[in-house]
């Protein structure tokens, strides 16, 4: 049997070949529900059907690619986008301007595809805060320091940075004190109330028991609001400039695989950059959500399957394929 790779999952996916499909729901599911689940809490009581409706827009949606640079290529390695099916029915949308190059790449383009989703689902009022208010408490701080604090403000503890990170839980719990001070002071309207675990409740927000998720570590979960991070880092995601970090430089910092000088660089820019912090600390959190999420079982991915009647094709074998060229 063929070796199956990232490539050809997606592959299958875009030809809606029921294979492919298997394998990105049973690997994917979990995520798309961890990171629903954290960043938009008030979708949480009717979660199973949202997670269906990324799917289900992974496997409908137009591809946009309009503003996503040079056009896409095939890599030496498989799948990047196939400009050769644009015209294809045959081929399935998200997955067809789809262009990455690893694992990781790909997971960072599906987090976006959740991100995606989950805004247009979650419409509630957005908290005025801005980047500059951000800007103005970390002016002090080191990157990495910056970095920790970014993602208290995703709503992350101590000890899950600390391995979001792979980084000293000290260092964190450092972080965690001065974050808390910090951003308690940047909370508009009367004094939040202090949790135990050490951030502040967001007054305006959700019921607690609606952000309870299956995260680890997320029990002792520090929650600042999900609706403070989100508006934080879609106003980091705007701040996006030409200068901006790659998606591969990030993964030659996160395995160490850089020249000192590249390192420096790298650095010099995300240290004052809100869109690198947020899309740094961001595929390393999809890395440790990676290890973490665990496998959909079998009768789980075939319910989910059941709801997308477009990945239910055959392989095409070399029969099917003999006839369609006639
Ligand atoms: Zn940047």
């Amino acid at each position: 049997m063929a070796i199956r790779t990232i490539f050809s999952m997606a592959e299958d996916c875009a030809r809606g070949e029921r294979l492919g499909w298997v394998e990105f729901v049973r690997d994917f599911a979990g995520m798309a529900r961890t990171l629903l689940a954290q960043y938009f809490p008030t979708l949480v009581p009717e979660l199973d059907e949202h997670v269906v409706a990324v799917f289900r827009r992974a496997g409908t949606q137009t591809p946009q690619r309009a503003n996503t640079g040079p056009p896409p290529h095939r890599s030496k390695t498989g799948f990047a986008g196939d400009p050769g099916c644009a015209g294809d029915p045959a081929v399935r949308g998200w997955f067809s301007g789809l262009t990455f190059t690893n694992e990781r790449e790909f997971m960072m383009a599906f987090r976006d595809l959740v991100f995606a989703y989950g805004r247009e689902q979650e419409r509630v009022p957005a908290p005025a805060i801005a980047l500059e208010q951000v800007r103005a408490i970390t002016q002090d701080l080191s990157l990495l320091e910056r970095e920790l604090l970014w993602l208290y403000i995703k709503g992350y503890d101590a000890q899950r940075i600390a391995a979001i990170m792979m980084n000293a839980a000290a260092t964190a719990e450092a972080v965690q004190r001065i974050a808390d001070e910090r951003l308690a002071a940047l909370v508009p309207g009367p004094p939040p109330q202090r949790s135990k675990t050490g951030f502040v409740g967001d007054p305006g927000g959700v019921p607690e028991a609606l952000t309870a998720s299956p995260t680890p570590g997320r029990e002792n979960r520090a929650c600042w609001g999900p609706r403070f991070a989100r508006v934080l880092m879609e106003l980091a995601e705007q701040s996006k400039t030409e200068q901006c970090v790659s998606l591969k430089t990030f993964n030659n910092l996160v395995n160490g695989q850089i020249s000192w000088r590249e390192r420096e660089l790298a650095e010099e820019h995300m240290s004052n950059c809100f869109c690198c912090i947020d899309r740094f600390t961001t595929f390393q959190e999809m890395v440790r959500l990676r290890k973490d999420v665990t496998a959909l079982a079998a009768p789980q991915v075939e319910a989910i399957l059941r709801e997308l009647p477009f990945a239910a094709a055959k392989p095409r074998g070399v029969l099917s394929r003999l006839f369609a060229g006639r």
